[in-house]
């Protein structure tokens, strides 16, 4: 009797680690998915509006206020030195 039983569990064993096996793939193409969403944030260049990911912009810190501006708008700073339009 024993041996019928173990010999029945032995003919489903490799069954089940087929089954876990596809439940841990399962598992990590769905952690997979939930990462685009993350990088997929973008940011708005204060300038130009323009749309960018995080790497790409550049913070600028101005009174306080932390704006965030593309390379191409970062580049030639637009200088505050406009008292005399005042
Ligand atoms: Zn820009």
């Amino acid at each position: 009797m024993a041996d019928s039983w173990l010999q029945y569990g032995f003919s489903y064993a490799p069954w089940v680690l087929f089954g876990l096996i596809l439940l841990v793939a399962f598992i990590m193409t769905r952690g997979q998915k939930a990462e685009p969403a993350k990088i997929g944030q973008t940011f708005a260049c204060a300038a130009c509006r323009r749309r960018g990911s995080r790497d790409q912009m550049v913070t600028v810190n101005r009174e306080g206020a932390v704006m965030w501006y593309c390379r191409e708008c970062a580049q030639p700073l637009p200088e505050p030195a406009n008292s005399s339009s005042r």
